[in-house]
């Protein structure tokens, strides 16, 4: 509303002005008998009052000045004082972003977490925080520009970098300042060719985790030996000599069996976890579906139809021992939790991309949906009593999940209610073996 009545004004006055001036050069002109010379002038001068305003205008633009407050009226003031209007509000906006700016720069240079924007065709440093100096060592503005598996030059970081993970945060990678600086990365894909990398020192948790897993590793190792005494002792007895004491003796030979095959599970998983890496060497696949078979009909005891499957014509390079043992917790659990009747089939074939599957599949009780992404998780079990009864540990995924993860494996489960499911351990084509 007021521009609209700037501009009227301004109008107004600068036909009034050229009205007066033209009428006074009429009257010039008619007086003097020079009406062509005087009109003229009058031109000339208001062109030149034009060329010197917008001259003005120019000189301050093209200065990157801010033009002063206009005072006057008609229509060069009244560009002038839009372009000063104009001016002020650019200048008050940019003000406002290098404030927020600022302020963003000033919270994430806070975090204790360090934050790191990197390139993502080269992984060169865009940007780093102060905590990202700390927990990495790196110097501003040297650090700039360089990349970060220069830094970080481990396989680990490079492999995970390279597959562009989001989801899981690479845990207990050292840092280049201190070895016993434990941290963990988090990769968010922020926009198409950046990533910002969070830096979390997880030394405490780290060794929260080393001493649980100690504990645990510890305890079992030393309940071992008094279960070994009291199974002896158990084995001794014999019931006919007390035949009251039979159905005792019975219960107390079985649940000190358990006892054992517990302490047994979760030594395995504690050894597995220690371990970064295991030793690889040919796993010959044949003989081990055979071994499978033949274990799964001891257990089965006839119940069911076990049947196996090798189209795959290749072997693994592997830990053969722990693949083993994963595979035959599969089968063990497709032949512990599928009912009289069923069918157990171990397949062996080649995916898509190269690498290799061992699947069970078994036409069992099947899992619900909700109970799938927290099976694999220490003592986790969908009835606790069908467990227990098929001689079950609670274990069994948590150390098929470990074997897979250190052969960079992983297991996709399958399953619908009533019918059965299919475990898969998937591995890549680096563990695949021609034969
Ligand atoms: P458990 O020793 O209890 O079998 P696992 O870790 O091997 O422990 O399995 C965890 C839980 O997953 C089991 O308690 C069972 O409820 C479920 N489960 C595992 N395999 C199967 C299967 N083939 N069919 C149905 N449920 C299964």
């Amino acid at each position: 509303m007021r521009r609209s009545l700037l501009m009227r004004l301004a109008w107004r006055q600068s036909l009034l002005r050229l009205l007066l001036l033209y009428s006074a050069a009429v009257l010039v002109g008619w007086w003097t008998g020079q009406m062509a010379w005087v009109l003229l002038i009058a031109t000339a001068l208001v062109a030149a009052r034009g060329y010197w305003r917008l001259f003005r205008v120019l000189r301050f633009l093209d200065w990157r000045k801010q033009l002063r407050t206009v005072h006057g009226q008609g229509l060069w003031a009244a560009l002038e004082t839009l372009i000063h209007r104009r001016q002020t509000e650019t200048r008050a906006r940019a003000r406002r972003l290098v404030r927020l700016l600022r302020a963003y720069r000033q919270a994430a240079t806070a975090m204790p977490d360090g934050a790191l924007i990197v390139d993502r065709r080269d992984n060169h440093l865009i940007w780093f925080n102060k905590s990202a100096r700390r927990l990495l060592g790196l110097n501003y503005p040297h650090s700039l520009g360089t990349s970060l598996l220069e830094t970080l030059s481990s396989p680990a970081v490079s492999e995970w970098l390279r597959a562009g993970q989001t989801e899981e945060p690479l845990m207990d990678v050292p840092s280049p300042v201190d070895a016993n600086l434990r941290l963990s990365l988090r990769l968010l894909r922020y926009s198409p060719d950046q990533w910002l990398i969070v830096v979390r020192d997880v030394t405490q948790l780290m060794r929260l985790e080393h001493v649980r897993r100690d504990f645990v590793a510890n305890v079992s190792h030393e309940l071992r030996t008094p279960l070994t005494v009291v199974h002896g002792y158990l084995d001794m007895m014999e019931p006919t000599e007390n035949p009251e004491w039979a159905p005792m003796l019975e219960e107390m030979r079985k649940q000190s069996q358990r006892m054992n095959e517990l302490l047994e599970d979760l030594l395995t998983l504690s050894r597995l976890e220690a371990r970064d890496h295991l030793t690889d060497e040919a796993v010959a696949m044949e003989p081990l579906l055979i071994t499978l078979r033949r274990e799964a009909e001891a257990l089965s005891q006839g119940r069911h139809t076990i049947a196996i499957e090798n189209s795959a014509h290749c072997d693994l390079t592997g830990a053969s021992k722990e693949l083993h043992s994963a595979f035959s917790n599969l089968v063990s659990n497709a032949v512990r939790y599928t009912p009289t009747g069923g069918q157990v089939s171990i397949r062996f074939a080649r995916t898509a991309d190269g690498g290799a599957a061992l699947s069970v599949q078994d036409s069992g009780y099947g899992i619900p949906a909700q109970h799938l992404p927290r099976i694999t998780e220490r003592f986790y079990r969908v009835s606790t009593s069908r467990s227990r009864e098929s001689g079950g540990t609670g274990l069994g995924l948590s150390i098929v999940k470990h074997v897979l993860g250190l052969h960079g494996a992983h297991l996709q489960i399958e399953s619908e209610v009533g019918r059965g499911s299919t475990f898969s351990c998937v591995f890549g084509a680096e563990r695949v073996l021609a034969r």
